[in-house]
Parts: structure tokens; sequence; C-alpha cells
């Protein structure tokens, strides 16, 4: 099908937004850069306008925004600027920094490469453990009970990378880029960069970047592929940013999803988001108090007496 001029436009937004963020963090005003809630404005600010360019130039209509999908987009977006943010700061970076300080690792060079050198080692080293985690993720049990929700997710938009399980979100928030010394704003580059990424790469935008994007970093295509309903399909594409490395470990798959969720594709509750790695305990548990006082109960003798003990018992732990 012939690409109109506007498809042509949109497929190029992507880059231009990470040409912006890189501008900004490098030659932006310095009240503006320097600001401590620079950040924190910049982050929400990326998946708002990749929002509002969803009801622009929307990808299918099956992924619409409504007032449900808003609400728990919206409650996942705060817990993991505040809560989740928090956590990694304290359990994870702030013990970081102080090995790095109490082993004396010092990464001097880091500080003295070029800032865009910079950005794209922060880039990689926060992709490469992604990576690795959500490929974890998908072949162990324990880790998969923890971004199983994520995949419960039965449309896509720019705000659906921030849902899923708390652990999950802990777990794949985890990096070592705190052990390198390195400019604060090329930090920030790279996580505003990451964030216009996965920002799209989650997106109901119709914007198919060109393949010197599409080659390095992660797309609508690659992503909606791993969010499939078929197992095969989730058992790919595992960069959250960076497909450049399902390329290089030969887990990169061809293709694109429309029909996106898991199982039956039952949409699940925050609630049900927040306990479903506990499920399986939860369950053993009812079941092993089920059994208890029916074994020891004297009703369930004067059933057995009946000889309808068996059904009785089967019934009472359905
Ligand atoms: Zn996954
Ligand atoms: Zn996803």
């Amino acid at each position: 099908m012939e690409k109109s001029l506007k498809d042509r436009l949109f497929d190029l937004i992507p880059p231009a937004m990470i040409a912006v963020v890189l501008g900004f963090w490098a030659y932006g005003p310095r009240t503006l850069v320097d600001h401590p809630w620079a950040l924190a404005v910049t982050s929400p600010l990326i998946v708002i306008v990749i929002l509002l360019l969803e009801a622009v130039h929307e990808r299918h209509a099956g992924w619409r925004m409504n007032k449900q999908e808003f609400a728990t987009d919206l409650y996942y977006s705060v817990l993991s600027a505040t809560v989740i943010a928090w956590l990694t700061q304290m359990l994870a970076e702030e013990p970081l920094v102080a090995l790095k300080a109490s082993v004396g690792i010092t990464t001097q060079w880091a500080a003295h490469l070029p800032w865009l050198a910079q950005v794209m080692l922060v880039i990689f080293v926060i992709e490469f453990g992604q990576y690795w985690m959500h490929r974890l993720m998908h072949n162990w049990t324990p880790f998969w009970l923890t971004h199983a929700p994520h995949h419960h997710i039965t449309q896509l938009n720019a705000a659906k990378g921030a849902v899923g399980n708390p652990i999950e979100l802990f777990l794949i928030s985890l990096s070592v880029v705190a052990l390198f010394d390195l400019d604060r704003t090329a930090i920030f580059a790279a996580l505003n960069t990451l964030g216009v990424i996965s920002g799209f790469a989650h997106a109901n935008v119709r914007a198919d970047p060109p393949i010197w994007y599409s080659f390095f970093f992660t797309t609508i295509r690659h992503h909606s592929l791993h969010h499939s309903t078929d197992y095969e399909s989730t058992r790919s594409n595992y960069g959250n940013s960076l497909i450049l490395l399902d390329r290089i470990f030969g887990t990169y798959r061809e293709g694109e999803g429309v029909l996106v969720g898991q199982d039956d594709r039952k949409r699940l509750t925050i609630w049900e988001q927040t306990m479903f790695p506990f499920v399986p305990v939860i369950e053993a548990y009812k079941a092993r108090r089920a059994k208890k006082p029916l074994a020891s109960a004297p009703v369930q003798s004067e059933l057995a007496d009946d000889g309808n003990g068996t059904a009785a018992g089967a019934t009472a732990t359905a």
C-alpha cells in the first residue's frame, strides 16, 4: 500500500524526538537542564506527547485509550515515578555507590568520554541488563510470575511500558549505571532517549521508522509481536529499546502483532496484577487448608459411612 505524506512524516517522528531530547540535554538553557525537577518533567512529558500522537495517527482502533485503561496507566506511571523509583534508589543505587566507594572503583575514564559516547554507554549498560533480565523472566517461573501481568495487557499505548507487577517494575529498573562516573546530563539524556524509544515501542501510533532506526532500536512492530497471544512470538524481541541485542543474541524475530494478551486474553485488574506472583502460593495454601479439616472432621466419617465421602471431599476442594 502506498504511504501517504502523513505516514512518511510520522515514520520520522521517533528519530526526530530522540534528536530533540539529545539537543535539549546537550544545548538546552542551563536554568532548565540543571533544574532539580528537569528529569521529573521531561520523562512524563515524553509519554504525554506520544499519547497525543496516538490521537492524531492511530495504529489500531482496538488499542484506543479509554477511561479504564487511562486510570490503570496513570496509577502505574505514578507508582513507577514514586515508590518504585525510591525503592530502586534505596535498595540498589545507593548500596552500589557505597560499594564503589569502599572497594575504590574509579571510572574516571567514563567521565572523560565525549558526551554522546557517555549517552550511548548508559543506553547500552541499561539495555544489556534489561535484555537478560527480560529473557530470564520468560525462562524461569518465579520471574515469569512477576512479568506475566505485563503480558496480560490486552491493548498497547505509550504508557503501557509502566504497567506490570510492582516486583517486575523494580527488577527491570535495576542497572549498574551508578558504578560509572558520568556527566549527569548524559545520564538524563540516555534515560529520556530510552523513554522515547520504549514509549513508541508500546504506542498506538502509526509510525514505522526507517531501517537505520529499527535495526538498532525497538519499534512497535518488534514489541507488539512480543506481546502476541502465541507462545513462540513472546519468546523473541526481548530488547526493551535496543533490538540490536536480539539480533546479536539470536532472539530477533520479524513480524507484528495486533491481537495482544496472554492465554484467553483476560484483562487483569490492578489488584490481580499486584497479587499475580503470589497466586500459586495462596492456592496451594488454600488447598492444604481445605484438605485438613475435611480429613479430621467427624462429618467426613459420617459421609464416608454413606459411601459419599470421596464425592463430598472433592466438591469441597474444587
Ligand atoms: Zn516479555
Ligand atoms: Zn511490553
